[in-house]
């Protein structure tokens, strides 16, 4: 594998690293995570015949999204010729876990582990499942690292990038089910659709989902089906640092609900947090966000805005946070930063996340402040980097004390 796995490019005047890794396709490949498209594809590849193929996808897609098996023999309503013709060209594989961590809070971290680009090393991405009182939020990601580089973003430190294929960002939530057992919950809960642990769905894990499209949206398609893991589009939340020309895209093709990491009301400092600002301004992705389809009050965007001392936490920040939104039916969502071992910025005193907060109440928008979950096991927001940069036994010590002073 090419030790330059990225390289750092400069382009309008920001700086972007190009992924450079491909995703191959194994000699035998799993069907989990397939689109219906992708499914026919596959059975026309292996002979069957086009007027059956419509009633044999239906069949594939229950026992794949609503049953969960992974044996082709469970496939009961297949024939058996079908069963093994099947077996000889595809596998049921989900992600292979490399590690399955369990906060004290109940959040579970999986590392799954990707194939690489030819004999490379394998590629590592993370996924988080945080339970709460009334959902269970699995957090996906969509790239393995990130193109881009925003100074307060652990993973945007991450040198190697992949796109992730639709499947691959499909089957973290088949594999989360998996592990929390819950398609069994789900077949023996009756009418009670609560008893289901995986409820709602955010991209919010390693990567920027605009910047790898069309896999990110035949990804949510197969987790979004109402035959198959049926979660939603309202309760699945892409969330993007500011892709302009894709925002709009984002709402007519995937429909999920949006939300913008805007953390800082100003270009001068959004330039600096998050440095694709330099290519899409605040005004252009403002506009963005007006526009965008099927925003009404009860389909609001969702403005994150991570906590950081002396940076962009002055009340003045708040008051010229809420006049620029103005107009825009949107909720606030502010992040308390999570530190991660290097990096050079502090976490706002919780008085003055609460004086914030407290303005943005005042003007109307319901401004939740997000618990960090997970701080322990490093699956918190921005916390997010595969062990193929693993951090040193020390990193995590140091880490761990910094959760636990909070
Ligand atoms: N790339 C996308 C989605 C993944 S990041 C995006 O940037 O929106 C998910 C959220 O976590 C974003 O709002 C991001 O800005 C925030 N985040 C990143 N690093 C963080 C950190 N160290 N502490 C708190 N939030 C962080
Ligand atoms: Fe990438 Fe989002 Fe991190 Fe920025 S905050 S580096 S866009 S994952």
């Amino acid at each position: 594998m090419t030790s330059a796995a990225t390289e750092t490019v400069a382009s309008a005047g920001f700086f972007e690293k190009k992924p450079l890794e491909r995703y191959v396709a194994p000699a035998k490949p799993s069907l989990v995570g397939f689109s219906r498209a992708a499914l026919d594809e596959a059975l026309a590849g292996i002979g069957v015949p086009e007027r059956q193929r419509r009633m044999r996808v239906q069949q594939l897609w229950h026992w794949l999204y609503v049953r969960g098996v992974q044996s082709f023999d469970d496939m009961t309503s297949l024939s058996k010729e079908l069963r093994a013709t099947l077996d000889r060209h595809f596998t049921l594989a989900r992600p292979e876990v490399a590690a399955e961590q369990i906060s004290r809070d109940g959040t579970r971290k999986w590392l799954m582990r990707l194939p690489g680009e030819a004999e490379g090393r394998p590629h590592e991405v993370e996924c988080v499942y945080i339970p709460e009182a009334d959902r269970g939020t699995l957090c996906v990601s969509s790239q393995v690292g990130c193109t881009l580089n925003c100074t307060f973003c652990h993973t945007g430190t991450q040198r190697l990038v992949r796109n992730l294929t639709a499947a691959e960002i499909a089957a973290q939530v088949v594999l989360a089910r998996d592990r929390l057992d819950d398609w069994r919950r789900e077949a023996t809960s009756g009418d009670e659709p609560e008893k289901r642990l995986v409820s709602n769905v955010v991209m919010m894990g390693m990567g920027e989902p605009l910047y790898n499209f069309e896999a990110v949206r035949d990804g949510l398609g197969v987790v979004a089906d109402g035959d198959g893991l049926s979660i939603s589009k309202r309760r699945i939340t892409l969330s993007t640092s500011g892709v302009v020309p894709n925002i709009a895209r984002a709402g007519t093709e995937i429909g999920s609900m949006l939300a913008i990491s805007l953390h800082a009301v100003t270009d001068e400092l959004r330039d600096q947090l998050v440095p694709l600002n330099r290519k899409y301004p605040l005004a252009e992705l403002l506009d963005a966000c007006r526009n965008y389809p099927g925003l009404s009050n009860a389909r609001r965007i969702t403005f994150e805005y991570v906590m950081l001392k002396a940076v962009n936490d002055s009340l003045a920040d708040a008051r010229a946070l809420i006049r620029l939104i103005k107009g825009i039916p949107a909720k606030i969502n502010l992040i308390p930063f999570n530190p991660w071992p290097g990096s050079t910025y502090e976490c706002s005193d919780w008085s003055q996340i609460e004086k914030f907060s407290e303005i943005v109440f005042n003007a109307g928008y319901a401004s939740p402040v997000r618990t960090p979950r997970g701080r322990d096991i490093l699956a918190a927001c921005g916390q997010l980097k595969s062990a193929t940069e693993k951090l040193s036994a020390r990193e995590r010590l140091a880490l761990r004390a910094m959760a636990m002073t909070d």
